[in-house]
């Protein structure tokens, strides 16, 4: 069954689920030549679920074999610029002693989240920590933080769906999009 996706008159498209699918296909093959073969993945909530799920399973198709894990952790309430303040509900997981974790988030925005938890992943023992974000923001940038892998690079605007929300609406578009302003 075909099913077409009538965008949000409200929202300016500015990735298409197509220009998504091709974007992670192409990334996880990158990703599966610099990763070994058993990783930990973990996944930012809420905001990475959609593109963590998707990714994990082209990383299947591709050989790889993935334990789950998350931290909900967030930085903009219900606004649209971040509060600077970050709300970590939940715990690093345990067990990652030695591994390999791949760290998914949905964007790198002033970098507080990832330098956050990129510190935290190290003092649980992680033996290396690969990022991978969807959406990065360099013009945003507070504290010094590159990704190693990113899906695509973006100016300053606030974005919605595929997983990424304003006051908790449109994570199920399918496209992503940029709110009006
Ligand atoms: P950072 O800690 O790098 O400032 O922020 C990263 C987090 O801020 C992301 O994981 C995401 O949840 C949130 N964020 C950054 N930019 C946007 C945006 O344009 N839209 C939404 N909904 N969240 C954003
Ligand atoms: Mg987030």
């Amino acid at each position: 069954m075909q099913t077409a996706s009538a965008p949000d008159p409200e929202i300016e498209v500015l990735f298409s689920a197509d220009q998504i699918a091709a974007r992670l296909d192409s990334l996880a093959t990158t990703l599966s030549g610099r990763l070994p073969r058993e990783i930990v993945v973990i996944s930012l909530l809420k905001g990475s679920f959609m593109f963590a799920a998707d990714l994990m399973r082209m990383l299947h198709n591709n050989g790889l074999v993935c334990r789950v894990e998350f931290i909900t952790i967030s930085s903009y309430g219900d606004e649209t610029t971040s509060s600077g303040e970050l709300t970590i509900s939940g715990t690093v997981p345990k067990d990652l002693a030695g591994r390999v974790v791949l760290l998914i988030d949905d964007i790198l925005d002033t970098g507080r989240t990832l330098h956050w938890t990129h510190e935290k992943l190290v003092a649980a023992g992680a033996a290396e920590i690969v990022t991978c974000v969807l959406l990065d923001k360099p013009s945003r940038r507070v504290v010094p933080f590159q990704a190693d892998f990113v899906g695509f690079t973006i100016p300053d605007r606030f974005v919605v769906g595929y997983g990424i929300d304003y006051a908790q609406r449109y994570r199920e578009l399918p496209y992503i999009g940029a709110m009006p302003g």
